[in-house]
């Protein structure tokens, strides 16, 4: 297990520019009530307020990331509504959230996860790459193989670049219902995984669990431990949840 824990907000499709004033509150709240050393708080925005959002945090140590990037191979070219991963870090962006069950729902591939980290990490993001298997693959005892499998095809081609690289584990029939698997089921769940990154990768990865996380389940959550953090949908929105979160996990 790695020390500082990770708090990342995932935004989604909500947010305009006056609601960058809850990440104030946020940050108001971590300068006087929190270790700065115990933990990094991340933002993961849309792509409208990302830079209003990097400018208004500039000295704060709340860092932005987007919530995806394009797939194509190329910093720039004729590629209409795409943004690249260069694009994103001329913005001071740090972090890239990819592989989120909605964006593999709407049709991204493996192959187009593995391309999204490789060019993420070239222009020196940090990458929260989901993974999660759904409810009928939960039923069928098939979570593992399905997500052994996608961290296999993101990974196996950026082996140069793990220690960029956050697993987010996100049982899909856990995002968004406020239903969680419990921790006996988490903890032998992460241990699978690490032991299987450890193996085949060697890579000692930092862990995080996320679905329908609170600040009523937070206390429980706390108890993984091999828990590195946590990705907050829902919660993240108003400060006062996201707030209440990290309280109840340090209190
Ligand atoms: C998510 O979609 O990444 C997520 C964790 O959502 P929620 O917390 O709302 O379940």
């Amino acid at each position: 297990m790695h020390s500082k824990k990770y708090f990342i907000a995932n935004w989604k499709m909500n947010g305009l520019k006056k609601d960058l004033n809850q990440i104030l509150k946020v940050e108001n709240f971590l300068k006087k009530k929190v270790n700065p050393a115990s933990l990094n708080c991340i933002f993961c925005l849309p792509y409208t307020i990302l830079g209003l959002a990097v400018a208004i945090l500039k000295l704060s140590k709340i860092k932005v990331g987007s919530q995806d990037l394009s797939s194509e191979p190329f910093d720039f070219g004729a590629f209409t509504g795409q943004i690249s991963s260069k694009m994103l870090k001329d913005l001071n962006c740090k972090y890239t959230i990819i592989g989120h069950s909605e964006k593999r729902s709407f049709g991204d591939s493996d192959q187009e996860i593995n391309i999204k980290i490789n060019m993420a990490v070239k222009n020196n993001l940090k990458v929260i790459l989901c993974v999660g298997e759904n409810l009928n693959e939960y039923k069928n005892k098939n979570s593992f193989t399905k997500v052994k499998r996608q961290l296999y095809y993101a990974l196996n081609k950026n082996r140069k670049h793990l220690n960029n690289i956050i697993i987010a584990y996100e049982p899909i029939w856990s995002i968004g219902t406020g239903v969680i698997p419990n921790n006996n089921y988490l903890n032998s769940f992460f241990y699978k995984i690490k032991k299987y990154l450890n193996n085949e990768f060697k890579f000692n990865a930092l862990l995080l669990y996320g679905g329908s996380v609170s600040s009523k389940n937070i206390k429980d959550l706390k108890k993984l431990n091999l828990c590195d953090g946590f990705l907050i949908g829902g919660a993240s929105l108003k400060s006062k949840n996201f707030i209440d979160i990290i309280k109840n996990y340090y209190n």
